[in-house]
Order: C-alpha cells, then sequence, then structure tokens
C-alpha cells in the first residue's frame, strides 16, 4: 500500500516557493545596484566587476528556478494521477503497493527529462511548444552548471527573472506575478518580524527597479504595463504606503485610459486605479500636470501641488 501521497497542491505549493526564492537571488541583485544609485546599466561594462561577483547568486537562482518548474509540471501531472509521477515498472509498482506499506518518497520517481512528455500524454491542458523547449533548454543549463563546477555559463539578472516569469506564466495558478510577490513576501521570516513595513516596502522597490531593468516588450508581456508611454509615480505606491517618495522614483503607474484628458492613473504594482488632478506642477523645472487628488503631489517630480504658483496649461 503506498502512503504519505504527496498531492498536486503539494506539489506546486513548493514550486512556487522555488521560483520565488530564484527570483529573490536576482531581484535582491538589482535591489542593491538601485541602492547604490544605479538603474538600466546592468550591460554597461563599467558594471561587469558587480555581476561578474554576482555569477553564484544567479547560477545558483537559475538551478533552483529549474527545480521549481519540475515541481509545477509535477503539480499539473498529479492531477491527473499522481502513479503517473512513480518511475517504476506498472507490474513492479503494483505488487510493492500490495506487498507492504510504502511511502510515496521510497519509490523512484520519473525523470525530469521525460516530465514534458508524461505531461503532454496525460494532462487535458495542452503546453505552448516553445515554452516546452525553453524547459528543456534550461534543463540543460541546470546540468552543466550541477556536473560542471566551473561552468561557463553566463546569465543576467534579466535572464533570470524572464525565466521565472515564464514558468509562472505556463505553469503557476497565478498569473499575475506581483500578487504572487506580494504572499510571498508577506510570508517571509524578516516580514513576520516586521509585518507593517517589509513586504511592502520592498514590493515597491523591487517592481520599480524591475521596470527598470526589463525590456519594454517584457514589461508589457508580464505586468500589462505600458514604460514607452510617460510613466508616474504612484500615489498610493509611494505617498500613500510605506515606501515614501526618494529620489529612486519608482514610476509604476500610468494614464489609464490612455488620453491626454484622463483623470486617472492606473499602478501594476498595487493594481489601484486613482483620480488625478490635470493641472501644471509648481516646480519651474516640471513638464508634469498630472497631480495627485488625495496627495496633493506631482506624480512626475514629487513636488507639493500646495506650492503651486500659476497652473500651464494642459500639455
Ligand atoms: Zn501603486
Ligand atoms: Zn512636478
Amino acid at each position: 500500500m503506498l502512503t504519505e501521497i504527496p498531492t498536486s497542491d503539494d506539489f506546486e505549493v513548493v514550486g512556487m516557493q522555488l521560483l520565488n526564492v530564484a527570483w529573490d537571488a536576482a531581484a535582491t541583485l538589482v535591489c542593491d545596484f538601485d541602492m547604490l544609485d544605479y538603474r538600466e546599466v546592468e550591460k554597461d561594462p563599467k558594471n561587469s566587476a558587480y555581476w561578474k561577483a554576482a555569477k553564484i547568486q544567479l547560477s545558483t537562482g537559475l538551478t533552483i528556478a529549474q527545480q521549481g518548474s519540475e515541481f509545477l509540471l509535477k503539480a499539473r501531472i498529479a492531477k491527473a494521477g499522481v502513479h503517473f509521477l512513480l518511475g517504476v515498472g506498472k507490474n513492479k509498482c503494483t505488487q510493492e503497493y500490495t506487498r507492504k506499506s510504502r511511502a510515496f518518497s521510497e519509490f523512484r520517481t520519473v525523470d525530469a527529462q521525460d516530465l514534458i512528455k508524461i505531461y503532454r500524454a496525460v494532462c487535458d491542458e495542452s503546453l505552448d511548444n516553445e515554452f516546452a523547449q525553453a524547459y528543456e533548454r534550461l534543463r540543460r543549463q541546470r546540468n552543466s552548471l550541477i556536473h560542471s563546477a566551473g561552468s561557463r555559463l553566463s546569465i543576467l539578472a534579466s535572464d533570470l527573472m524572464c525565466i521565472v516569469l515564464s514558468i509562472n506564466q505556463h505553469l503557476g495558478r497565478e498569473e499575475n506575478w506581483v500578487k504572487v510577490r506580494r504572499d510571498y513576501l508577506h510570508s517571509t521570516p524578516v516580514a513576520l518580524m516586521n509585518p507593517e513595513t517589509y513586504a511592502d516596502y520592498r514590493l515597491v522597490g523591487e517592481f520599480g527597479a524591475v521596470r527598470d531593468l526589463l525590456t519594454s516588450a517584457q514589461i508589457k508581456t508580464y505586468f500589462a504595463f505600458d514604460k514607452r508611454r510617460r510613466n508616474y509615480l504612484c500615489p498610493c505606491c509611494v505617498f500613500g504606503g510605506v515606501y515614501g517618495y526618494d529620489e529612486r522614483e519608482p514610476r509604476t503607474a500610468m494614464l489609464e485610459p490612455n488620453k491626454h484628458d484622463s483623470e486617472t492613473v492606473w499602478c501594476f504594482v498595487c493594481d489601484e486605479t486613482q483620480n488625478v488632478e490635470r493641472i501644471a506642477c509648481a516646480s519651474l523645472e516640471c513638464k508634469g500636470n498630472v497631480l495627485s487628488y488625495e496627495w496633493g503631489r506631482c506624480l512626475t517630480c514629487g513636488t507639493e501641488a500646495s506650492c503651486a504658483s500659476v497652473p500651464r496649461p494642459r500639455s
């Protein structure tokens, strides 16, 4: 008899935690870099020492992301039947079930290289071909890292982030990665000791830096946010939350709908839509004309609206 059988949810919980740990490896490097006041400069040769020193964190993150994808594939397969994950022959397996009680973990499970094949044989939902190929590439990269300590594999923080985002998009239950991160950050040890501020502060700083780091196309694909449009400080995240206005100015909001006289902004981090006033900023250096209704601040430069001089016409 087979005992201690894991459920699909068990596999999924571990898979999502691994994805978060992999993302942490990249996000922490990006946030630290951001604290040093560097942005959008991942490929600049003068910063190569920083990223060279980060190779071990990023390589480890890649192996963890790959493990995460395995768990998430297993979660889908287990939903169809957990016995599909057992790597022993069917007859032998049946004999061993009946002979005595054996824990699931005592059996050999299927190889990672067979998961896509098994998924396609037993799961109803189809799996994107491009993703299947990316999974195979990732598995080989992981093997190369594990089996040759001096691997020449070089991975950027943005590459690792996109790997995690793609795995979550294809295999995660919650497609919105910001929501996944919010829940995860609120459950981390440091957040449990400091529940009021840590997770929300980190979330805004992290995605402000991610918005700067990833390309417009990547941000659009994974966060439905258009960074080619004029982006603004989010009143809720920056002025209304724990983040506070600082020189890093996370620009995570945009006018929605995208019209010249639009009176609301939407933020991809807090997912809030908020009213704005369309009057000129008080600062003469600022061309902004989108001010927070509630906080009385310019969402381009952060200047207080109470300092306003003569309103300029709408641009
Ligand atoms: Zn926000
Ligand atoms: Zn301004």
